[in-house]
């Protein structure tokens, strides 16, 4: 897989999916995702895959901005597996005001030691812990977002199982970037 790849899906006026590139059904195959290939997305709406409370509402936001003033939005964001560091951008675009078009590409990868929290296989405690869906840094009790590696090291009891699960939403660092990058709407 080449660093340029690119990683696309298109939605229609409806928030549909109705593109996906086979650099994307890749990318998904190789991420334990399988159940995100062969044309299965085609047709589904793009909210059923994002986060309710925060990540949503802030899609909207990107969205809305993209479909009115035609100018496309590049925003960065991390998508880290337990043994990988993924610095990624996603390009947001639209000519027309309804398409969408989503498009990815890797900036950096880093391997590092298997977070086994991040795991979809390991067992799971009820205990919560605030993750950015964009950074992926965690927002412990009474600290500031910090990486995963960091609250890690600081709490061992999050290095066993059972492990905590995440919510996602969006840090202030992640927010005041995204408000400051969106374009001015026409008047
Ligand atoms: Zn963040």
């Amino acid at each position: 897989m080449s660093d340029s790849q690119k990683y696309i899906y298109a939605i229609n006026a409806n928030d549909r999916i109705d593109y996906v590139n086979e650099a994307f059904e890749q990318f998904a195959r190789e991420n334990d995702a399988g159940e995100l290939t062969d044309g299965a997305v085609i047709g589904r709406s793009l909210w059923s895959f994002i986060t309710p409370n925060g990540v949503e509402e802030y899609y909207r936001v990107l969205l809305n901005n993209v479909r009115e003033t035609g100018e496309s939005l590049t925003i960065p964001y991390q998508c880290d597996s337990p043994s990988l560091r993924r610095s990624m951008r996603m390009r947001i675009s639209s000519e027309s005001g309804e398409i969408v078009q989503f498009t990815s590409w890797l900036e950096k990868s880093e391997s590092r030691e298997p977070i086994f929290a991040l795991s979809s296989k390991t067992n799971k405690s009820e205990r919560l812990i605030h993750m950015c869906s964009w950074c992926k840094k965690v927002g412990m009790p009474g600290k500031h977002w910090e990486t995963l590696e960091t609250a890690l090291e600081d709490n061992p009891d999050l290095v066993h199982e059972p492990y905590p699960r995440f919510s996602h939403g969006i840090c202030s660092n992640c927010l005041a970037h995204q408000e400051k990058s969106l374009k001015k709407v026409k008047e």
